[in-house]
């Protein structure tokens, strides 16, 4: 018998796993100081939870699920996505009743039993964030702006390009539908036969087709932005402004349909072109009747799924000459007095999670901050006489070459910008 591990499940070695714990941890900075709180979910569940949340009609559930039947006969499968378990979890643990919002992310293996290559793998990882309650414009905003900010932590989003879309509700996606077959319906024998099936079944589908043809029929039809009803028109527009106020960028693209059932109102994406085929290294949107149709009283939710291995094949592009966990920052020192309260602070940095290294001895400013340099960190603080005397210190992004001032007193304060 051979040895080897089983087509598309892959080991991480402990050379990648520093990596790897690197973007975990950036993910559990930036989502923590958002408000979410990690929850861990089986990696299976009984097959139905997956078939009615993910939808019938889809890829996944129509081809690629790892379905068994357990020793009691009931049907259980591997997840192949997060959003159906945490769901099933919110509604079992009545997370609803005891509080109106619940912020929720995760990190785990999914398994999809696709044909595996570069960036795709049957066992795979994903790192997510589900917000359950509110309904308003400014919550789709938030976990975007959330989304984006992890990007730039991570240093990949100079890879990556955010487009956005709305799929209007139920009021106005019939309508649109329709209005789809009705476009597409003349034109049915130029399409292939599985969007010819789409067509009967979720005309919307057609847009997800890779084949030539297929596309360049789709490119004519109608937008679906073109055909929103008021409400969610409002909806995305309040989406839009949010995102412009705060400068997080994103692209309007009205194709953007999802692979799964459960999207409402506004859907992201998020795509890159350094992976080849596979694009896509987020996505996610807004699923007000999920909780509904899964069996819990009717919550909106908006949330998001990313790939690990994708987006690190982007960490591994952008950063290639190996990867070795830089400090979060470096703290130099001018003087004795100053010394010894840089090596306090360094201490009370570490006690709050952050990262920092310093020099035990007096040497001139200058040669600390090539020491700084030389350790790739992206801030120094710089502690001297006069700011002791003051009791505050500077911080220097060396990256921008900008320089600020804050009080010594405010650790925790220090210590989440040294982080994110
Ligand atoms: P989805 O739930 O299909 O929207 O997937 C969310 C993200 O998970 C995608 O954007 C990919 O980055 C990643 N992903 C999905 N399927 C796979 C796979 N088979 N292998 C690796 N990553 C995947």
């Amino acid at each position: 018998m051979e040895t080897r591990a089983i087509r598309g499940f892959n080991d991480i070695l402990p050379d990648q796993v520093k990596r790897w714990q690197h973007i975990e941890e950036r993910a559990r900075t930036i989502f923590e100081i958002h408000g979410y709180s990690e929850i861990r979910t089986p990696v299976v569940e009984f097959t139905d939870i997956f078939a009615r949340s993910i939808g019938t009609t889809t890829d996944i559930v129509e081809k690629e699920m790892y379905t068994f039947t357990d020793r009691d006969g009931s049907s259980i499968t591997l997840r192949p996505e997060g959003t159906a378990g945490v769901v099933r979890s919110f509604i079992e643990h009545n997370m609803y009743a005891k509080s109106p919002i619940s912020k929720l992310y995760y990190m785990g293996m999914m398994f999809r039993h696709e044909r595996p290559q570069k960036g795709r793998y049957r066992g795979f990882y994903q790192i997510g964030a589900e917000l359950f309650g509110p309904k308003e414009p400014l919550a789709d905003a938030e976990i975007i702006i959330m989304l984006w900010r992890y990007f730039e932590a991570i240093g990949i989003s100079p890879f990556l390009r955010p487009e956005i879309s709305s799929l209007g509700d139920e009021n106005c996606r019939p309508l649109f539908k329709r209005e789809l077959v009705k476009f597409f319906k003349p034109k049915r024998n130029e399409l292939c036969e599985d969007c010819q099936k789409r067509l009967e079944q979720n005309p919307l589908r057609i847009f997800d087709c890779k084949k030539e043809r297929c596309k360049e029929i789709a490119e004519k039809a109608p937008s679906i932005l073109d055909n929103l009803c008021d409400e969610c028109k409002e909806h995305f527009d309040l989406v839009k402004e949010s995102l412009e106020k705060i400068g997080t960028p994103f692209v309007l693209n009205p194709r953007i349909v999802r692979g799964l059932d459960y999207y409402t109102r506004t859907v992201f994406e998020v795509t890159t072109e350094e992976l080849g085929a596979q694009n896509a290294v987020g996505a996610g949107g807004r699923y007000d009747a999920l909780v509904e149709e899964l069996g819990g009283p009717p919550t909106p939710a908006v949330g998001f799924a990313l790939g690990m291995e994708r987006m690190l094949l982007l960490h591994e592009k952008m950063f290639p000459d190996g990867f070795k966990k830089e400090a979060d920052a470096f703290i130099a020192h001018i003087g004795s007095e100053a010394r010894n309260r840089a090596f306090l602070l360094a201490y009370e940095l570490r006690k709050n999670g952050a990262f920092i290294d310093l020099d035990y001895e007096d040497k001139s400013l200058k040669s600390q901050l090539k020491r700084a340099d030389k350790l790739g960190v992206k801030y120094t603080i710089i502690i001297g006489e006069e700011e002791l005397r003051r009791g505050v210190l500077k911080v220097r992004d060396m990256r921008k070459s900008l320089e600020e001032e804050m009080s010594l007193e405010d650790v925790k304060k220090l210590a989440i910008k040294l982080k994110i």
